[in-house]
């Protein structure tokens, strides 16, 4: 799932294509990624709408346009914007079926090719044509990934966005607060506390990991049993690697890939997510990185210098 850095990514090379461009037709092929209006009605709305600019608010994408509306894009599992140019591919009937199944071929090809071509970004379930002979297709494997116009006045008013804690980035959070928004969870489990939206804004299963292993924190262990002298490191740790991976376009260990269909570099550098058997790679650590798992989600720690501080 695309977190903090991915959309940031994402968001940050829209804004630079976006902008002055005029949405002329939409094209989209699974209703149910737009919320709240039928497709006809959706269509029929963003037609001749100009966007004026394209942000991020935690981990979704929100295009402004001109009139007053905005769109907002919740990406989930595996969507993702890209802007470049495509066309139909064959005849409807190779469109994909109301399984979803995408394995008689795909419905758009690009016309540009190099990264395009990547087979992480041909399930192209929606394309605006836009005014400049380019599209902004939106690529999402499963399916999760939703779209929801509204105005732009109301839209902190949405649920997922309205109840966003602050941004990890964001420079009006310091270490202190950070402290404080994480003792009201005290009875759960650091990792889980860390990668819920409404507490901090941006961090995922990733970041929540990379960042732990940094900071010598066990996954599991409960926010009250946490030092205090580990939520500093925690939170500086977080502001790194969250900037770091910015820097390196994001992180395409999975299905992310910029609005250029590129990969992003991050998933080099991991020191815990995914790292499961390897040898720890901190400085004299004699670790194994485990992997375990907390409510459905996993989590990577190392054996050695991550522990839990309670009894166990
Ligand atoms: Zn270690």
């Amino acid at each position: 799932m695309p977190e903090l850095p991915e959309v940031h990514t994402i968001a940050t090379q829209l804004q630079k294509e976006l902008p002055g461009k005029t949405i002329t037709e939409v094209w989209l092929d699974w209703p149910r990624q737009i919320r709240n209006q039928t497709p006809s009605a959706f269509k029929k709305a963003l037609g001749g709408k100009r966007v004026t600019k394209v942000h991020r608010q935690g981990k979704n994408v929100l295009i402004d346009f001109e009139d007053g509306y905005t769109l907002l894009v919740h990406m989930k599992m595996t969507g993702h914007l890209m802007y470049g140019k495509w066309k139909l591919n064959g005849p409807e009937a190779r469109l994909p079926n109301a399984s979803g199944s995408l394995a008689s071929g795909v419905a758009w090809k690009s016309v540009l090719g190099g990264a395009f071509d990547d087979p992480h970004n041909r399930f192209i379930h929606l394309i605006f044509k836009l005014s400049n002979g380019y599209d902004l297709a939106f690529s999402d494997m499963r399916k999760f990934g939703r779209l929801e116009l509204m105005k732009t006045s109301e839209t902190n008013k949405v649920a997922s966005l309205k109840k966003l804690g602050p941004d990890a980035i964001s420079k009006q959070l310091n270490w202190q607060t950070f402290e404080k928004l994480l003792l009201k969870r005290e009875n759960s489990p650091i990792k889980q506390v860390l990668m819920n939206q409404e507490i901090v804004a941006g961090v995922g299963n990733i970041y929540a990991d990379e960042m732990l292993w940094v900071a010598n924190v066990h996954p599991k262990i409960k926010i009250k049993d946490v030092p205090r002298a580990s939520f500093k490191i925690m939170f500086d740790a977080m502001r790194k690697i969250m900037h770091k991976s910015i820097e390196l376009g994001g992180d395409s260990a999975s299905d992310f890939r910029n609005v250029y269909g590129e990969k992003g570099a991050f998933q080099n550098f991991h020191k815990a997510y995914r790292q499961t058997g390897k040898k720890c790679t901190r400085k004299s650590c004699v670790g194994i990185i485990q992997r375990t798992t907390i409510g459905q989600r996993s989590a990577h720690f190392c054996s050695v210098h991550q522990k839990l501080t309670t009894d166990e």
